[in-house]
């Protein structure tokens, strides 16, 4: 039998390619209906045509006060997780773009058990169909760094960003990546609009290193130059977060290099406290310090606001639920029964 097409992951060309010319009952924006109204004819006219309507199964979720964790499990037996995570002025779905990650941040439960594999365009978008259709913020922030499956996730921002699909607004995105220079500097020659976080942590190398292993081969000023470059070129503001570590990287040192480093560019940046993970011994920043470092970069006409990491209500950290349930394995090595493709 030949294997279903997986209706998430077709471009509007291509989805008219299957349809053909004669007039279809279904539109291209149809195949994004939410996953709970899926009408009947729907269903009926992509198994004819042998389209696969939806992969993702649900395996469980969590709820908080503002927030809701799920996990999906994939056709192949792994799973991965994203958050839905309500805002004042509506919902932002923080969705993986790979299973597990190859970069090992310290302070990061997605990267403990390594890279399985890259999510596929259809496995990313349907992440944000299935979160709902109140969703109108999506941030690259759950499991794996998504400049590292570069071509999937821009392939699944031009599929959610169609006007003929579901027309979702382009300012609306934000990636949010460690900084791979390669890839930044391919990023800054694509028109899309989208918003760019760079997660810098350091203002070394040496610390950096530490912080993030699998990123050693990036040099730090590179990193930082063509994330500067990327906003300058498409006349936007880039964030680096800078994740507060008492006595890692919170000294008056770190303060002053990073206002080297973004004073008088197109960059803002994002003071956040770490979230405790099971078995990572790394501390969480007292108040007071975390206030006078902000009043460091403040006072050098650095922008900068401090941010709680979402979602702490229901798991201090993204990845946490992927990687307590699974610890990165597939189903049948979990004792889990394997999940069948969700039509
Ligand atoms: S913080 Fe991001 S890049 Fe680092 S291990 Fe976690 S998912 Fe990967």
């Amino acid at each position: 039998m030949v294997e279903a097409t997986p209706a998430l992951g077709l471009t509007a060309s291509e989805f008219a390619e299957i349809v053909g010319t004669e007039p279809s009952p279904v539109a291209y924006r149809d195949i994004f209906t939410c996953h709970e109204d899926l009408p009947r004819e729907l269903r009926r006219w992509a198994e004819e045509r042998n389209l696969r309507l939806r992969s993702l199964g649900r395996i469980k979720s969590e709820r908080g006060k503002r927030s809701q964790k799920v996990l999906f499990g994939l056709a192949d037996g792994y799973a991965v997780e994203s958050v839905l995570i309500r805002r004042h002025d509506g919902f932002t779905a923080c969705i993986s773009s790979q299973v597990g990650c190859a970069f090992s941040c310290r302070f990061c439960a997605s990267g403990q058990a390594g890279l399985k594999r890259n999510l596929d365009r259809h496995e990313i978008v349907e992440q944000v169909v299935r979160l709902g259709p109140k969703v109108n913020r999506i941030v690259f922030m759950g499991i794996g760094e998504p400049l590292n499956n570069y071509e999937n996730v821009l392939a699944a921002i031009r599929i959610l960003r169609d006007r003929d699909g579901m027309g979702f607004p382009t300012t609306g995105i934000t990636i949010s990546t460690i900084g791979i220079p390669k890839a930044l500097a391919r990023l800054s020659e694509e028109h899309l609009g989208v918003n760019l976080t760079v997660s810098l942590h350091a203002t070394t190398q040496e610390v950096r290193d530490r912080l993030i292993p699998g990123s050693r081969k990036h040099d730090l000023r590179e990193v930082v130059v063509r994330a500067i470059s990327w906003a300058e070129r498409h006349n936007r503001i880039v964030t680096f977060v800078y994740l507060l570590l008492p006595g890692v990287n919170d000294g008056r040192g770190d303060a002053e290099r990073l206002v080297r480093m973004v004073a008088g560019k197109p960059a803002r940046v994002n003071l956040m406290r770490w979230n405790p993970v099971e078995s990572i011994d790394l501390g969480r920043p007292a108040d007071h310090r975390l206030h006078q470092f902000r009043q460091w970069l403040d006072r050098a006409g650095v922008p900068v606001v401090v941010r709680d990491t979402q979602g702490a209500d229901i798991d201090a950290a993204c990845g946490q639920l992927w990687l307590r349930d699974l610890r990165g394995l597939k189903a049948e090595h979990r004792g889990a029964p394997r999940l069948g493709a969700a039509a």
